[in-house]
């Protein structure tokens, strides 16, 4: 060993230039001043925290080079993502290139009108190096199309100015990785939440974009979140944050950094300053409010009151953990409960959204087969790889995790007659497991932690709930939670309208079956997912879905009727005994006025 070794190491280098603006490549490089004497290992992480999929990132690595002192050196592969330079004694930098054209949020893009990254998708990581410092060059691309562009990034400036090119630097490969980078011609606008600075960055072409009704807005959430926190300091654990938002004609997806989130939203969903927007929100700008309200409650919930499988991550291979129903299930109750609290959003308009989870929780029969516990485990290989089974085989943890946090919130209410809430816990996983850890690997926190916690807080017994409810898969006794509250909750489906109970999609022969619910009359007459169906009684199917409804809209529940349809090129008869609509529909309703109707959107007082 060097003595060298012994001194703080000189940070590891990268430079990223977009290079073939219309052939959608980066060019990266990384130096390591100092590599492993015995041949240094580089890998590109196989998964990005927030998006629990094996996706191999490495794929996307077109051409890779090794060079030391202008000498080219040997690399040797050492599997999909992992490589091996022969052993150096100076500086060693790798050259490669990746190809950037996936349109989410969760990877890298890059066309003459913009470019995005996560490092994830374009920072080898320099084994044994994690933890010293890393910085990176940000260079424009030659092309004369991007002679206007900006950078965005919450990635701290250590050369370059605020949204310009230059040297940007992170204490740690984690913390390199947890900033993506957007960097075109976007709109861009800053607030102040709590006396911090927060960007809105919106790419992608919106005509009379509203800014000011988004900034007013988001600034509401984002205090209201900052309260619910640190009811006493208002002290947000960001410098500054920055809503990286792509708006395309049809999309909608969010993933959680430390500092930012990347967005990515239907352009209609945007506010626009051509329409007045007094009044509550419409739909579309309600779902996109929604997502930022989410993915900014993962500042606290889930990048830094963690599970203890990610502190720290490994993103080689999947990380299970049997806690995203707190992790995201919470952070989905949350999201709308603080439009409610931030003003934005009525309680009518809040009991119609919890009204549609309620209703999808319980559509699928497989919510009686799975656990939101086991939901998370296996997210990696069922709920991030669903198919037209997936009604009938898994939970979601993200709505029955929501609806958790509801009942948990309802009986700690209730239970304490209002001294306690949801909020108590919250801060108190956030004072115990995420604020003092940070910004560290993070401690972690397990599940017996988490379950002790609950009941320490809360001053109940609250085993049975996790047993029943987390753990086992019994609806959750809703209804019953509100009656104190003097809140009704009925499911007003009506029966008697004649249905197939399946998924209907498009296709140009007819209808075709997406998913067949369990039980149901297409399940009990012998018809499959994927079958295309083309006549009912005779009468042709035509492409449109609602064509189905149509047609049964002639008929009784309890008929019979004969289908046609194709599975693969041959044709099958089916004889169907229409079933009733089988899909919830929940509505909620302050029966009784009272002072405790606001309950939920009311923070406790602690
Ligand atoms: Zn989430």
């Amino acid at each position: 060993m060097k003595k060298t070794a012994q001194k703080k190491q000189p940070a590891v280098h990268y430079t990223i230039v977009p290079k073939d603006l219309a052939g959608h490549l980066f060019n990266v490089t990384v130096t390591v001043p100092a590599p492993a004497p015995d041949g240094q290992v580089f890998a590109l992480p196989a998964w990005i925290p927030g998006s629990y999929m094996i996706r191999e990132f490495a794929r996307n690595i077109v051409r890779i080079r090794a060079e030391s002192n202008g000498a080219s050196i040997h690399l040797t592969k050492l599997d999909k993502h992992s490589w091996r330079a022969d052993p150096v004694a100076a500086p060693l930098t790798l050259h490669y290139e990746v190809y950037a054209w996936d349109l989410s949020v969760r990877a890298a893009h890059l066309d003459q009108t913009h470019g995005f990254f996560n490092g994830t998708s374009v920072f080898l990581r320099v084994l044994g190096q994690e933890e010293g410092a890393h910085e990176v060059d940000i260079q424009r691309p030659g092309d004369p199309a991007a002679s206007t562009w900006r950078v965005a990034t919450a990635m701290k400036e250590a050369g370059a100015k605020r949204y310009g090119f230059g040297t940007y630097a992170a204490a740690n490969y984690d913390e390199l990785i947890d900033h993506p980078v957007e960097m075109g011609d976007f709109a861009l606008s800053t607030f102040k939440a709590h006396g911090i600075a927060h960007d809105i960055v919106v790419t992608g072409r919106v005509p009379n974009l509203d800014m000011a009704r988004l900034q007013a807005d988001l600034k509401a959430i984002c205090e209201a979140q900052i309260s619910l926190f640190e009811p006493e300091t208002h002290r947000a654990p960001i410098d500054r944050y920055v809503f990286m938002t792509m708006a395309v004609g049809d999309g909608y997806g969010g993933l959680e950094h430390r500092a930012s989130t990347a967005l990515i939203c239907s352009r209609a969903d945007l506010p626009t300053t051509a329409m007045t927007q007094s009044g509550e929100p419409a739909e579309g700008y309600l779902k996109f409010l929604g997502l930022c309200s989410h993915e900014y409650f993962h500042t606290w919930n889930v990048k830094r009151i963690k599970p203890a499988v990610f502190a720290p991550y490994d993103l080689q291979v999947e990380g299970y953990t049997p806690l995203l129903w707190l992790f995201e299930g919470f952070t989905s109750y949350y999201d709308d409960l603080m439009l409610v609290r931030a003003g934005i959003i009525g309680e009518p308009t809040y009991f119609k959204l919890l009204g549609k989870t309620v209703g999808s929780v319980l559509r699928g029969s497989g919510r009686l087969k799975q656990s939101v516990a086991d939901s998370s485990f296996d997210a990696w290989s069922k709920y991030y790889r669903q198919d037209e089974n997936s009604p009938n085989a898994i939970i979601s943890y993200y709505s029955k995790g929501s609806l958790i946090a509801l009942a948990f919130d309802l009986t700690i209410r209730a239970k304490t007659n209002g001294a306690r809430t949801l909020d108590d816990v919250m801060r108190a996983l956030w004072q115990r497991y995420g604020r003092d850890f940070y910004p560290s690997v993070g401690r972690g926190v397990t599940e017996t932690e988490v379950e002790a916690l609950f009941d320490e807080v809360s001053g109940l017994k609250l085993r049975t709930l996790f047993d029943k409810y987390i753990r086992g898969t019994e609806d959750l006794p809703l209804a019953k939670l509100f009656a104190p509250f003097g809140v009704k909750l009925v499911d007003e489906r009506k029966n008697s309208k004649p249905s197939l109970d399946a998924g209907i999609g498009r296709d140009p022969l007819g209808a075709r079956l997406t998913q067949v619910h369990e039980g149901g009359a297409a399940h009990q007459a012998g018809l499959s997912a994927l079958d295309i169906v083309i006549a009912i009684d005779g009468l042709r199917v035509n492409g449109n879905p609602s064509n189905v409804d149509t047609l049964l809209s002639r008929y009784r529940v309890g008929d019979k009727v004969t289908v046609h349809a194709f599975r693969r090129d041959e044709l099958m008869a089916f004889d169907v005994t229409l079933q009733g609509d089988r899909v919830p529909g929940i509505s909620l309703s302050q029966a009784v006025a009272g002072k405790k109707s606001t309950a939920l959107a009311r923070p406790s007082a602690s």
